[in-house]
């Protein structure tokens, strides 16, 4: 093989993409980041001011060394950077003993030692005031390691990182072609082609329509409106610090997720409905546009379960999530053209693992050994 212009592309520098950018350059690879939208757009999955950070990963036990990885390297994001991008205000988990969010946090606490404290129904009550309506069997679960990262910024201080290890970037430059050759790959855009070593195609709700790629089977893109409410009487009663970051399992198994205000940014509160509401979408379709049906669910929850807060949000946007049939994350080497490296599927839950992630995805592009056991997200379990 002739030189190739560089050893990695990442296509996608959305949050995946941009730390596994970071990852590759602070190696010394050559690396080169294209990607179609701007540094920390709003058209994907990563954007609307907050994450869940979570330790205590409820949605696979097998999630928690990522998570606990994931932890030291926001860290190091931080102070590379000068500013620090996960926040450990701690987290709330609410719902019956045996729900998935109570029950998943506290198998995942037991098998990984996860220092968390039960609350018991009287004691969440007494200590978390704005959250009304409990059921009689619900309980909390408060995870003192939990907190909040911010989306954008961490895309960009991962991108800026990158850029000073001696990443190049592309933006506004859509990847319209990967061509796997004998010993390496060709990456396509309108204007210019890239050879590489390998290829990283981290390009979240795009990845299941990415051109030339084999379809990966089952992966659903759908919308997820994320709306901000105001306190009626503009107390300080939903502010961050008394009204953290939470997760709350209605009956029924409707999720109420959310976090207080933290000016500029208002109560941000949202309804997981990955079942038969989930609305599919077309992530080529650029329209983000909004109607009240967006958040007429959530206000009924809201004058039931959260009292206080303005009826009519004061900011209301729309992300996509990608739903894999398991609710794992798809990555890998595609069995069929190892030089490429797929990284998707988030299902909601993608954003706190995406340090760990990027080091993982650098790992498979420079052949190490990962240091995080993946195969429960491995792409190949679906061949
Ligand atoms: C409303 C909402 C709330 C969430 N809450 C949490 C939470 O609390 N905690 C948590 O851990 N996770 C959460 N998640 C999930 C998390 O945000 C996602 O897992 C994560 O953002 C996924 O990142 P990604 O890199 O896969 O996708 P993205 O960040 O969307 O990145 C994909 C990138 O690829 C680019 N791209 C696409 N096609 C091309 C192409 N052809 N050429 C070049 N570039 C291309 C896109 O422009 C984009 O920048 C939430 C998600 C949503 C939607």
């Amino acid at each position: 093989m002739p030189e190739p212009d560089t050893d990695v592309v990442v296509v996608g520098l959305g949050a995946w993409g941009s730390m596994a950018l970071w990852q590759l350059a602070a190696r010394g690879v050559r690396v080169i980041g294209v990607e179609r939208h701007g540094r920390g757009h709003s058209l994907g999955a990563s954007h609307g001011g907050s994450r869940m950070f979570r330790v205590t990963c409820l949605e696979h036990p097998g999630l928690v060394p990522l998570a606990r990885r994931s932890a030291e390297l926001w860290d190091l994001l931080g102070r590379l950077t000068g500013k620090p991008v996960l926040h450990r205000y701690g987290g709330l988990l609410i719902g019956a003993p045996d729900s998935a969010v109570v029950g998943g946090t506290l198998t995942a606490a037991r098998e990984h030692g996860i220092d968390v404290e039960p609350l018991g129904r009287a004691r969440l009550a007494e200590r978390f005031p704005q959250h009304t309506a409990l059921a009689p069997d619900d309980i909390g679960v408060w995870e003192p390691s939990a907190g909040l990262l911010r989306p954008e910024a961490s895309i960009r201080a991962a991108l800026g990182a990158a850029e000073t290890a001696g990443a190049r970037i592309f933006t506004g430059t859509e990847v319209t072609g990967i061509q796997p050759t004998d010993d390496g790959v060709l990456v396509h855009s309108p204007a210019r082609t890239w050879s590489a070593r390998r290829v990283v195609v981290a390009t979240g709700s795009w990845l299941p329509s990415m051109p030339t790629l084999t379809p990966l089977p089952g992966l659903r893109v759908v919308r997820m409106p994320v709306t901000w409410f105001e306190p009626e009487d503009g107390t300080d009663r939903f502010r961050l610090a008394d009204f953290p970051v939470f997760m709350r399992e209605l009956d029924g198994g409707t999720v109420l997720w959310g976090c207080g205000a933290d000016p500029p940014h208002d109560v941000k509160l949202g309804l997981e409905q990955f079942g038969a509401a989930a609305v599919p979408f077309d992530p080529l379709d650029t329209d983000r546009s909004v109607t009240p049906a967006d958040w007429a669910p959530l206000r009924e929850v809201l004058a039931e379960h959260l009292p206080g807060l303005r009826p009519e949000p004061s900011r209301v946007a729309v992300c996509m999530l990608t739903l894999t049939p398991d609710g794992q994350f798809v990555l890998g080497s595609l069995p069929e053209a190892p030089n490429v490296i797929v990284a998707g599927g988030d299902n909601a839950h993608g954003f706190k693992h995406a340090t760990g992630i990027g080091e993982l995805l650098a790992d498979l592009a420079t052949g190490r050994e990962p240091r995080i056991d993946f195969s429960f997200m491995d792409v190949k379990r679906f061949r």
